[in-house]
């Protein structure tokens, strides 16, 4: 199988880098294909912007969503772009690895998102109108790929638990597990997180390698996340709301997972 590995951490001597390492490691002993987008070595740009067009005419207003479509269907998208859009095509499943900064990805992680991620390759997809809103959620470019995040965090696993003051890990994913990995497609594999990173030492890097390895080892037979598909009937379309009688006692992120 072919894997990318989006992989964003400033340092190759961090503990990303160890388990990055060991990941690649891993998977090419098991015989699968891997690249790796080092976004820090790779010196990616963050920054969407009017750069992002070849070929624009200087002077004009900048409309991001608009000049995306225009680029992505004419063929304009800076080289960078076009370059990880291939590995994406290529990829049977896709890791997204970094360390929890801010409650979230790191900036230089969520630009390769909204650069890589343009409209009619990950969004805008399908028949747009009142009874179809979209192929997203579900379906879209990257139907039948798998994806997998792995986290690092400063946070204690408690911090994280359902009552813990971080907010629940899975509510805290939720932006980048739904609305990033499954809005164009892909089925969503559980995190791997690695909590309290300040107490690593070598015994706990041995166990960590272990759990990360066998994940890695179960890629294809992991279930994915149950997210609901929006476009097979739980939804009202186009409010896009779940249907009165889907879980009426749920509200929130946990409404949309079956
Ligand atoms: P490192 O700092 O490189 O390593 C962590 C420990 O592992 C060190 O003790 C190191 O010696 C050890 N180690 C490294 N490699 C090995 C190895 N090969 N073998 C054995 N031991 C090893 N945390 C949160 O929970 N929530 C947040 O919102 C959050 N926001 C942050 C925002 C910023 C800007 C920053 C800088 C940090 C934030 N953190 C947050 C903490 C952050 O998530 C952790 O610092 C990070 O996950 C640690 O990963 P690292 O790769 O940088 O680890």
């Amino acid at each position: 199988m072919n894997i990318l590995i989006v992989y964003a951490h400033p340092e190759p001597r961090s503990l990303n880098g160890s388990l990055k390492d060991f990941s690649i490691k891993r998977l090419e002993d098991a015989g699968h294909t891997v690249q790796v987008s080092d976004l820090y070595a790779m010196n990616w740009k963050a920054s969407l912007d009017q750069d992002d067009s070849i070929d624009r005419p200087a002077g004009t207003r900048f409309d991001p969503s608009h000049e995306s479509r225009l680029a992505f269907e004419s063929g304009r998208q800076s080289q960078d772009i076009v370059l990880e859009q291939n590995k994406l095509r290529w990829a049977d499943a896709l890791i997204l690895q970094f360390p929890l900064w801010w409650f979230s990805m790191p900036a230089i992680l969520k630009g390769w998102v909204e650069r890589v991620y343009a409209y009619g390759f990950a969004y805008g997809v399908g028949e747009h109108s009142d009874s179809h809103w979209g192929d997203r959620y579900g379906e879209g470019s990257m139907t039948g790929k798998r994806a997998m995040l792995i986290v690092t965090t400063g946070g204690w696993e408690s911090h994280y638990g359902p009552r813990g003051i971080n907010g629940p890990i899975d509510d805290v994913l939720f932006p980048i597990q739904h609305g990033i990995l499954y809005y164009p497609g892909f089925d969503v594999l559980p995190p791997f997180v690695v909590y309290r990173t300040s107490r690593m030492d070598d015994e706990r890097f041995l166990e960590t390698c272990d759990k990360l390895g066998q994940r890695l080892d179960d890629l294809w037979n992991t279930n994915p996340i149950p997210y609901r598909q929006q476009n097979a009937g739980e939804y009202d379309i186009p409010e896009c709301t779940l249907r009165p009688e889907i879980a009426p006692e749920q509200v929130g992120f946990a409404a949309h997972i079956a």
